[in-house]
């Protein structure tokens, strides 16, 4: 029976070839006119023998999962809704930005167990972890879509999901897409985000990857009342693993910070948020709250969010204010689910 290409590793498809009598660089070859030359078609790959092109079906699919609807917000923003098998859906967001970057932010659950109070996807329990082939597969889906000389620049992992409850489909589907004989993805233009799943944040430095962290507080008590997960883990030892990230990879570690309205947004917060990054490379993202059904927060006046960042901004932190893109078409940071029913049809921007 035929298994799926997407799901292989360079290293595993070599030795899932090399199990039928076949040489090693077949591999990297079907990689180049899959990835690099977006070639489905097995019998177009002429360097490849007639024998094996003949054989190859029997040997593998290449089948992605298929796209149940797709959404164009105004601002260019495009969602894809996925089918993940078991009456699942999850959803992707094609972000264009500025001098030519277009960054494809995947998910990598069906809902997520960490139970964020101010997030859509959270309002979900885990329903499934998604597989690797699915992850790279959304990518992959994407990627067909886009016209001639406007690949997709830049990867987040900040759809739907915990990535790092689900690592190590997260990372094989990271290494599928910087192999050179790929999609060739620079490893720093793949962003992993986490609420704070501490013992697991060293594999993203051992990845090689970029990392970006749900801070959203400036002290645990606050912390806590919307992320059950610093009970866990308090802020001291999320700081500590985001040190030693930055020490071994030279990067700064990206500060998500979501404002909620009175709750995390005075001028008190900014205070305490710059004195622990003191010790930390890092730059803070600031995410003014999207807003959805029943989530009982709101976002901040323009007035607040653009005093937190100006008093950030005094204290030298490197701060930036997250766009909002997509809201039209409900594609917004912790917008997404895969529970349409509770989705309002527009909403405004
Ligand atoms: N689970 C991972 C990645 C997905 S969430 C994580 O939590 O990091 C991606 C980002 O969206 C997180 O920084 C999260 O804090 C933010 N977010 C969640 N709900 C939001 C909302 N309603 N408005 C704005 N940002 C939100
Ligand atoms: Fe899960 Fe991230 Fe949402 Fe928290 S913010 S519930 S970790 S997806």
């Amino acid at each position: 029976m035929a298994v799926n290409f997407f799901q292989y590793r360079l290293e595993d498809l070599t030795d899932y070839i090399q199990s039928f009598g076949e040489k090693k660089f077949r591999a990297q070859q079907l990689y180049r006119w899959v990835y690099g030359l977006k070639e489905f078609d097995f019998n177009n790959m002429t360097n490849i023998s007639k024998n094996f092109r003949a054989q190859l079906p029997q040997l593998l699919n290449l089948e992605l999962p298929q796209v149940v609807k797709e959404q164009i917000s105004r601002d260019g923003t495009r969602k894809y809704l996925f089918d993940v098998g078991d009456n699942q859906t999850v959803e992707a967001v094609l972000i264009p930005g500025n001098n030519g970057r277009r960054t494809l932010c995947l998910s990598s659950e069906v809902g997520c167990n960490m139970a964020c109070k101010f997030c859509f996807t959270g309002k979900q329990k885990l329903k499934k972890r998604l597989s690797t082939q699915q992850i790279v597969g959304q990518f992959v889906r994407v990627m067909m879509d886009q016209p001639e000389g406007e690949p997709i620049t830049n990867v987040v992992f900040m759809g739907m999901g915990e990535p790092l409850d689900n690592p190590e489909a997260v990372f094989s589907a990271s290494k599928i897409l910087h192999s050179s004989w790929g999609i060739n993805l620079s490893r720093k233009k793949i962003t992993v985000s986490t609420s704070g799943l501490v013992p697991q944040i060293p594999l993203v430095t051992q990845a090689g990857l970029r990392l970006a962290v749900s801070l959203n507080a400036s002290n645990d008590e606050t912390r806590e009342k919307i992320m059950p997960i610093n009970k866990k883990w308090p802020i001291a030892d999320l700081l500590e693993a985001c040190r030693i990230h930055s020490r071994t990879s030279k990067d700064k570690v990206t500060m998500e910070y979501v404002l909620l309205k009175d709750f995390n947004d005075s001028l008190e917060h900014a205070r305490e948020l710059v004195k622990i990054l003191r010790n930390v490379p890092s730059k803070v993202n600031l995410i003014p709250f999207n807003e959805h059904p029943d989530s009982g927060f709101h976002r901040p006046t323009e007035e607040k969010v653009n005093a937190f960042q100006t008093y950030l901004m005094s204290k030298d932190v490197h701060v930036l204010r997250r766009r909002t893109m997509g809201r039209d078409i409900y594609a917004a940071c912790g917008q997404l689910t895969s529970a349409h029913k509770n989705h309002p049809i527009t909403m405004s921007i």
